[in-house]
């Protein structure tokens, strides 16, 4: 935790906290518990590390929000974004008109995502946000049943603690309870069924492999219990990420691909999270061997720099998408120029340093390695990995992996910890998770796992001085 040279003085920090509080409302916060002890003013970053205005430093485990994957500081990024902002800073396309970063965004990304069953994914529909993305994936498939002559294919399948956004519909396609509470969510026609996640569902004696296949099922009950001819999409993350890295088994995948082909249903791989190398590959579905029609980016395809986000379309959709007149969907920043400068630039660079080769073939299994032997602390039941993704569970009892009771908050202390600690964890719930830049070497890797073990170690303590342990 090295102070550094471009410490804000602790007075602007102060300042800054009240006006935070005065001002701001931020994404998913309590604001009079934020208030009481105001928000950490973060200054600069370098790399995989941030600084805050008290001039720690901490390693940041989480990319930002699982975004910034080719690191801070990346001057090319800036470079990219200040010559487009000079030549074009914006057009629109709405009305008969290009640019030529978001043209060549699209032929670039349509050329890096594998062809599933010989079918390329020819055309990108551009957003800003992964949420943006979802709710256009809602329209899409509507418009492309209406187009295929069953209107009635309307309901789109989704799982519980999936996250895919915060918009009204993408709020509904998630799973997440407390969001649904607020609001009258879901919205009609979103339908959900119980996520893969094995240490909390599977029954006993039951291997990952036999419960990969039957949680997978639990699509094909739903499907016959809506009726698969009003079935329109079902929709996914390859990994859970927001819900806690939940990593399905390797028989999930192969099972829901078999059921999604049985019904003729459009399957939405959304890869907000888990494209641009986070799980070694350009796009997670090679990994898992899916096949979508749809596929959900945004985040790191700009590693966070700019915002931006769109839907990945397969020939399958756009051919009918393409011959059915006006789609009358659009955002005045689908295919900003300035966003898709900055993501070419970014793909490039990540294409240059090979950054999913490396996570695929060096840093993620040495990772996986690394982070697996965190099991050996006390606190930790379970210790997985998938790419550069990692969750950990915290335990009350190893041999059962009791937990902790939920009003102990064990996560959010341990959370609090890391940060004392120097490194960026997020809690949910019991588990603790990580999403680290793609560009970490090994040593890096070596000092994140040691933070970690130092911040587990912070949590024992608390748990013992409280006489909880
Ligand atoms: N889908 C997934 C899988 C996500 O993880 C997220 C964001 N965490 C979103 C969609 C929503 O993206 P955004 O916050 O850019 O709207």
């Amino acid at each position: 935790n090295a102070p550094t040279d471009r410490l804000a003085p602790p007075s602007s920090a102060r300042a800054l906290q009240a006006l935070d509080s005065a001002h701001f409302l931020h994404p998913f916060t309590d604001h009079q518990a934020l208030a009481a002890k105001g928000a950490r003013v973060i200054t600069h970053a370098e790399g995989i590390w941030i600084w805050d205005a008290d001039g720690h430093r901490i390693l940041d485990g989480m990319s930002g929000l699982w975004c910034v994957n080719a690191g801070y500081g990346r001057r090319e990024l800036a470079d990219a974004a200040h010559r487009q902002m000079l030549t074009l800073p914006f057009y629109n396309t709405f009305f008969q008109t290009t640019t030529e970063p978001p043209v060549r965004l699209a032929a670039r990304l349509s050329e890096l995502a594998p062809p599933v069953d010989g079918r390329r994914f020819t055309h990108v529909f551009f957003t800003s946000s992964g949420s943006e993305a979802n709710d256009t994936n809602v329209r899409l498939v509507r418009r492309y049943w209406d187009l295929m002559g069953q209107p009635q294919r309307k309901v789109i399948i989704s799982r519980w603690n999936a996250y895919h956004g915060s918009t009204v519909a993408a709020a509904s396609l998630g799973g997440m309870r407390a969001m649904h509470e607020q609001g009258d969510l879901p919205i009609p026609g979103i339908e959900h069924i119980q996520q893969p996640y094995y240490w909390d569902l599977r029954e006993s004696g039951e291997t990952p492999e036999a419960f990969g296949v039957r949680a997978a099922r639990w699509l094909e009950e739903k499907i016959l219990e809506i009726g698969p001819e009003k079935v329109a999409a079902f929709i996914a993350e390859p990994v859970q990420g927001a819900g806690g890295v939940i990593i399905p088994p390797a028989t999930y995948w192969p099972e829901i691909q078999r059921i999604v082909d049985r019904y003729g249903i459009l399957l939405i791989s959304d890869e907000v999270i888990c494209a641009f190398g986070r799980l070694g590959h350009w796009f997670a579905y090679e990994k898992f061997g899916i096949k979508p029609d749809l596929v959900t980016f945004a985040k790191a395809v700009t590693s966070g720099y700019v915002p931006l986000g769109g839907v990945l379309v397969n020939e399958r959709v756009a051919q009918v998408l393409c011959a059915g007149g006006e789609f009358t969907h659009g955002y005045t920043y689908s295919g900003h120029p300035v966003a898709c400068a900055v993501a070419l630039a970014n793909l490039e660079l990540m294409e240059r340093e090979a950054l999913p080769q490396r996570v695929r073939e060096d840093t993620a299994p040495y990772l996986a390695q690394r982070f697996a032997a965190l099991a050996d602390h006390p606190l930790v039941g379970v210790a997985e990995t998938c790419g550069m993704v990692a969750g950990l569970i915290l335990v009350r009892d190893k041999a059962t992996l009791g937990r902790f009771p939920e009003e102990w908050a064990v996560g959010m202390t341990c959370r609090a910890h890391c940060f004392d600690t120097g490194v960026v964890m997020r809690a949910v719930g019991d588990r603790m998770i990580i999403a680290p830049p793609l560009i970490m070497t090994r040593a890096d890797i070596d000092t994140m796992i040691d933070l970690i073990w130092r911040a587990l170690d912070a949590t024992l303590a608390d748990l013992q001085r409280q006489g909880r342990w």
